[in-house]
């Protein structure tokens, strides 16, 4: 006799976790294949057209270079070919990936300045305005922030710091962390003058984890050349410049990544980058309107009050002590949906039990959104939490809004 059990959780399991993402099918089948010819053939070619596509969602006239690792591999990889021991960075941390990156500076020696905006709030472009101001002699090497913080969920105006760097009239090398928000938020590394752009191949990119991709401004090399802190595996210039083939990769490249990648830009082309950005912000503002009607009755909120200052690709949510990480495992157990976890502002690895965070990145559509919005509905009653109602339905009044103004423009065009 088997035992009873409350689980519902029989059929795909969701994950809504802000990476690694959802891997499309067509992600998936392209992997499977055998091994590939590493010297010619489809893999060299297919390389080529990943990194031209790959600058043209970036908005990047420069040069791409692919390191196998994680977000952390391409965070060290940024550093050690930008600084040379004891230079000094200036970082905009709000939230733990900020900090997280700037501890990988101070471990490589590299002498590390911080204006914290804490877990809540963006960066303030004219308090790093007159801080540059400040220093006369532009000891200052580069400024460095995150795009999207993905614990705090808060997002940084990138065009407010390029032009407090502007005004400044500072040499500083500008660095983002895109890990979060490639692909999922608006982007333009030319437009907004980055030197160095970092990403992961597994949120808005949807393939495995394994690919650091660095971003390179034609203006990076020359401090590229002059970093002592480069080692030969690390070093971005036999990358971007490589004598053969696998040269690109520094060894064996990483073969079926490619194919994945190859398919999930071919997805992403084929909606057009503007569409996925708009697909994007209309999932965050769902997910927010579902939150707002939750907190109308009970103990929920964004954790960036400031919509101005929020990701589209995930969202924090606070809730009552217990709550938040309760409801995460209540989710996972009984309806198969991963929720993620809320970690603590400060590196390390502490998770907040009155916090959760949804995920809303890379290869989603509005059953997905919504299937991940109704299991927190169903699970809060379950549970027997205090909240408001309505919050689905304001989420569907969302999308539906989308499609009442195309409507409108149509009949507008027709009349
Ligand atoms: C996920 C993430 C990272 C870390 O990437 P890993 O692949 O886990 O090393 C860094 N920065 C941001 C903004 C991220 O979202």
């Amino acid at each position: 006799m088997t035992a009873v059990t409350t689980s519902l959780a029989h059929g795909r399991d969701h994950l809504s976790i802000p990476g690694p993402s959802v891997m499309p099918e067509r992600v998936l089948r392209a992997m499977h294949r055998p091994a590939p010819n590493i010297y010619e053939g489809e893999l060299v070619d297919i390389t080529a057209s990943i990194k031209s596509d790959l600058n043209f969602i970036a908005g990047n006239s420069g040069e791409v270079g692919i390191y196998i690792g994680n977000g952390h591999a391409a965070w060290e990889a940024s550093l050690v070919n930008t600084f040379s021991r004891g230079d000094k960075a200036l970082f905009l941390t709000n939230g733990r990936f900020g900090l997280a990156w700037a501890d990988a500076a101070a471990g490589l020696g590299i002498d590390v300045q911080i204006l914290d905006y804490g877990h809540a709030h963006a960066a303030n472009a004219e308090e790093l305005e007159s801080v540059l101001n400040a220093d006369a002699n532009h000891s200052i090497k580069a400024v460095l922030t995150v795009q999207t913080d993905t614990a705090s969920s808060t997002s940084n105006d990138l065009m407010s710091i390029r032009k407090a760097i502007d005004n400044a009239k500072h040499p500083a090398l500008y660095m983002v962390d895109s890990i979060a928000s490639f692909a999922c938020e608006a982007f333009h590394m030319d437009e907004l003058g980055v030197d160095v752009m970092v990403t992961a191949s597994q949120k808005g990119l949807m393939t495995p984890p394994g690919l650091g991709l660095l971003f390179f401004s034609e203006r990076f090399w020359a401090y590229q050349e002059k970093s002592d802190l480069v080692t030969p595996y690390w070093n971005a210039r036999t990358r971007v410049y490589p004598d053969m083939f696998p040269d690109n990769f520094n060894g064996t490249p990483p073969t079926h990544h490619l194919f994945g990648l190859r398919e999930a830009l071919n997805m992403l082309l084929e909606e057009g980058i503007d569409n996925t950005w708009r697909r994007h912000a209309v999932f965050a503002q769902a997910v927010w309107a579902a939150i707002e009607k939750w907190g109308e009755g009970g103990s929920f909120a964004c954790n960036v009050d400031d919509p101005n200052m929020r990701s589209h690709a995930v969202t924090m949510v606070n809730t009552a002590p217990d709550v938040g990480y309760q409801l995460q495992q209540w989710c996972n157990e009984h309806h198969g949906v991963v929720l993620g976890v809320a970690l603590a502002p400060e590196p390390g690895r502490k998770l907040l039990d009155n916090a959760f965070r949804i995920g809303h990145m890379g290869h989603l559509n509005p059953p997905m959104l919504l299937g991940t919005l109704s299991t927190i509905e169903t699970g809060l009653q379950a549970m027997n939490i205090d909240k408001g109602a309505g919050a689905v339905d304001a989420a569907a009044s969302v999308l539906a809004a989308v499609h009442k103004t195309n409507a409108q423009l149509q009949t507008d065009t027709n009349g």
